[in-house]
């Protein structure tokens, strides 16, 4: 795999290491630079942005799920989804 070395300034994360700081991500709490690094690998690694996709899509499926009251519903949905990928 080339290796960009354009940009110093941040060091290069692997995949290991954005699923490691995948729902920190989603979740806003990282930092700017460690966001800036991870953006940057999602824009050249296609399979990291796959599963941040897919995580980010369940995160807003299950915040959405969370509104509706009946558990049974919930989890049965929540099956639903996880059982497509
Ligand atoms: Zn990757």
């Amino acid at each position: 795999m080339p290796k960009d070395h354009e940009h110093h300034e941040h060091r290069e994360l692997n995949c290991e290491e954005v699923m490691e700081q995948l729902f920190t991500y989603l979740d806003g709490e990282l930092d700017e630079n460690a966001q800036i690094v991870i953006d940057r690998h999602l824009e050249a690694c296609r399979d990291c942005f796959s599963r941040v996709e897919f995580e980010r899509r369940l995160k807003a499926r299950l915040a959405e799920l969370a509104r509706v009251p009946a558990p049974e519903r919930l989890r049965e949905r929540v099956r639903t989804i996880i059982g497509r990928f």
